[in-house]
């Protein structure tokens, strides 16, 4: 008797391999990429077949069958879907089950759920002119669809309207063979011209579609407003028309109505949208109408990039330096590396979009591993803001905000316009700080600035790990001014509604906005233009049209400035021009107002003189005398516990095991934000000039990692590519 095939099943388990399982004994064969339950311990999982073999580690006695093969035996994914997914196992190191199921759709998950049927339309059948052609007898109903059939195929519910009892009426037309049903034909685009292109964006425009098979990563770099979301459309218009399927990611906030209207309105069909803010039943339905080609295009945040797309023809992806692309937690990919190998493999070309572009990308255009597009002035126009840099150090605030930074609020709102005060609280490391003299502290050992760690009161540098107690007093001028940078701004919203009574104060910031239609209604109200104070995070820096505002105001970046963490510098900047690029973006100038106690520092000095790109190549020079990212590779061992000691022991025996080779361990290390939610978190750096040394060794490690004792008293994980320190 021939011996049945060895299933090879990736299950949602945080173990590092696959499972075998016997094929069920009926002879069919089962395909990659096809659902399956098995019986896993005492109760039955879903998973996917990644693979057949003819034999099997397990002995054979001991070998389960797979229980029932799911969806009738079809294959939800196909091989270069899931060569994508083992790539992404084995990249970042990561449970193969886990990645598998960040591919599907959360219904898709558990046993029940079905893949939707295509929605279907009605056919009228020579049989059916026929009836047409005679009188409507005593079926004036039925002879009413057949009428409405007469211009063409409808769909379902074009044909509710016929009457309450619709349902049984077309069911007699079906019976009567009158009518058919059949599948609906994918939406064509109808696609509404767009503006006249200026230069730049024709020549990107020409020269990413002069190549429109084959791979090729594009960097779309324009300036805020430079038209990056019409060139987006004029490449989809081309793409779409050939019957091709397209994927556009976005960031996570960045998928806002007023985005998806636009789409909607110039390619003229409705996008299929993933993110991961949708009901299971809305995500499944979106995921069903992509993979069966029916969707042309889909717009999604990070969460929509696994998407099957049997026809796609190129993947955008807008504001690539946006930290959301990469996932913190579990399965920590970037969306945006995974995106590039996507295109890659398909053999399509890949747009990434940004005024901001990240140092890595930026890196890859100087070596002409991208091509590199550049967009140089607003599309509209607009002149870009002009800049005020406030020296904080001269005057006193009030929450923050100095007397200039409140006059100019004041006159602004006087004539009439909007004001966006924007307070950035990323997760950047907590800097002590003078305000009278602007001192922090700095590591005697080291080139760093040191972390302030409140809890313990002391200052800590992250490169050498040498600590000493915080300071009372300012060690410069004896000033009893040492605070937090960018403290004091807690109560700034609530006092700006009392300085301000007559106008209305609007709250941007995750908790806030993350009620359900308060983020569209407060837009609604921006949008009204009425003079009024925007007061929010990171959530304004994004993807919005504010015509309406022309003053911003920054209240805080002096933390950025003195960050341990290396890439702190980068994305100040970044955030900078962002939120600058809010402003003034129709008929009138913006202005940007900066707080700052260093006026001097040179990053500012050079993103405000020279921009973007002088201070980017700037920031790649220094990263490539230290050998950080993207001249050099990291990788970071994370690990976590209730008690600091556990995860210091662990990681301490870690490094002890590091293999040998050129790729250096450091640490180990608190984390900036060491705790959270109770617990210690702390990390080893991995780092090293070449990629495949730092994964061959990590490779290797891996195993001696997971036979520590001192491992399973923390939580620990490998980080590829970390993006937070
Ligand atoms: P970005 O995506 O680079 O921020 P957008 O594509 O959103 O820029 O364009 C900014 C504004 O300029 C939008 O209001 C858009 O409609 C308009 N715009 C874009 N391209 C043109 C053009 N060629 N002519 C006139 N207006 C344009
Ligand atoms: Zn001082
Ligand atoms: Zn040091």
């Amino acid at each position: 008797m021939p011996k049945l095939p060895i299933l090879q099943v990736a299950l949602p388990v945080p173990l590092p391999h696959l499972f075998d399982y016997l094929a069920p004994d009926d002879g069919v064969a089962v395909a990659f990429g096809t659902r399956v339950l098995v019986p896993f311990g005492r109760r039955n999982m879903v998973g996917i077949v990644v693979g057949v073999a003819d034999r099997s580690e397990v002995p054979e006695e001991r070998l389960l069958c797979v229980s029932r093969v799911l969806d009738g035996g079809e294959r939800l994914l196909d091989d270069r879907l899931i060569d994508l997914l083992r790539w992404c196992w084995k990249y970042y190191k990561h449970a193969p089950g886990d990645v598998m199921a960040s591919a599907l759709p959360p219904a898709l998950r558990k046993a029940q759920g079905v893949i939707p049927e295509p929605p279907l339309q009605y056919r009228l059948t020579a049989a059916g002119v026929d009836r047409l052609s005679m009188p409507a007898g005593r079926a004036p109903v039925q002879y009413k669809m057949l009428t409405a059939l007469s211009a063409g195929p409808l769909p379902a519910k074009a044909l509710a309207g016929i009457g309450s009892q619709w349902r049984k009426t077309l069911a007699a037309l079906l019976e009567q063979a009158w009518v058919i049903s059949e599948p609906e034909p994918p939406a064509r685009p109808v696609i509404l011209p767009g503006p006249v292109l200026i230069p730049d964006q024709q020549d990107a425009v020409n020269s990413i579609a002069a190549n429109p098979k084959g791979f090729a990563c594009h960097l779309l770099d324009g300036v805020t407003g430079s038209g990056k979301t019409e060139v987006y459309m004029c490449l989809l218009e081309t793409v779409l028309s050939e019957g091709k399927q397209a994927l556009v990611l976005v960031p996570e906030i960045g998928l806002t109505p007023q985005l998806l209207r636009r789409f909607k309105s110039r390619l003229g069909l409705d996008p299929a949208v993933i993110h991961s803010g949708l009901s299971a039943g809305e995500r499944l339905e979106a995921w069903a109408a992509a993979r069966s080609g029916r969707s042309a295009l889909v717009i999604g945040t990070r969460s929509a990039l696994f998407t099957p797309m049997p026809r796609m023809g190129m993947i955008i992806l807008d504001e690539e330096h946006d930290a959301s692309f990469k996932q913190q937690d579990g399965f920590r990919y970037s969306a945006r590396d995974i995106a590039v190998k996507r295109a890659l493999e398909l053999d399509i070309p890949i747009v990434l979009g940004s005024a901001t572009p990240s140092l890595e990308s930026l890196n890859n255009a100087v070596i002409g591993k991208y091509k590199w597009h550049r967009l140089r002035e607003r599309a509209t126009r607009a002149p870009l803001p002009t800049w005020r840099v406030l020296d904080l150090k001269q005057q006193g605030t009030f929450f923050g905000l100095s007397a200039t930074a409140l006059a100019s609020i004041e006159e602004t709102l006087a004539r009439g316009e909007q004001v966006i005060v924007f307070l950035n609280r990323r997760g950047y490391a907590p800097v002590l700080m003078c305000q009278q003299c602007g001192w922090s502290g700095q590591c005697e050992r080291c080139d760093a600035h040191l972390t302030w760690h409140r809890s313990i009161g002391r200052l800590f540098c992250h490169h050498c790990g040498s600590q000493r107690p915080a300071p009372g007093l300012c060690p410069d001028c004896r000033a009893d001014a040492l605070v937090g940078a960018g403290e004091g701004t807690q109560q700034l919203e609530e006092s700006l509604a009392k300085r301000f009574p007559d106008f209305p104060v609007l709250r941007f910031d995750r908790d806030q906005t993350s009620r359900k239609g308060v983020m569209d209604e407060q837009l609604e109200q921006v949008r009204l233009a009425d003079p009024c104070l925007l007061v929010g995070t990171q959530m304004l820096a994004k993807g919005h049209h504010f015509p309406g505002v022309t003053l911003v105001v920054i209240v805080n970046i002096d933390q950025a400035l003195y960050s341990a963490d290396f890439r702190a510098l980068e994305r100040m900047g970044q955030m900078i021009l962002q939120v600058a690029g809010r402003a003034g973006r129709m008929e009138k100038a913006g202005t940007v107002i900066l707080q700052t106690l260093h006026p001097d520092h040179k990053a500012l000095e050079l993103l405000l003189s020279q921009g973007y790109e002088a201070y980017a190549r700037w920031q790649l020079k220094e990263r490539q005398s230290a050998g950080l990212p993207p001249a050099g590779h990291q990788a970071l061992l994370r690990a976590e516990a209730h008690d600091r000691s556990l995860a210091q022991k662990f990681l301490d025996e870690a490094a002890d095991r590091f293999p040998r080779g050129p790729t250096r361990v450091f640490g180990p290390m608190p984390a900036i934000m060491e705790r959270v939610g109770g617990r210690s978190r702390m990390y080893l750096v991995i780092q090293g000039a070449s990629r495949n040394a730092l994964h061959r060794q990590v490779d290797h490690w891996l195993p001696e990692l997971r036979k520590l004792r001192s491992g399973r008293k923390v939580r620990w994980a490998i980080d590829v590519d970390p993006q937070e320190l």
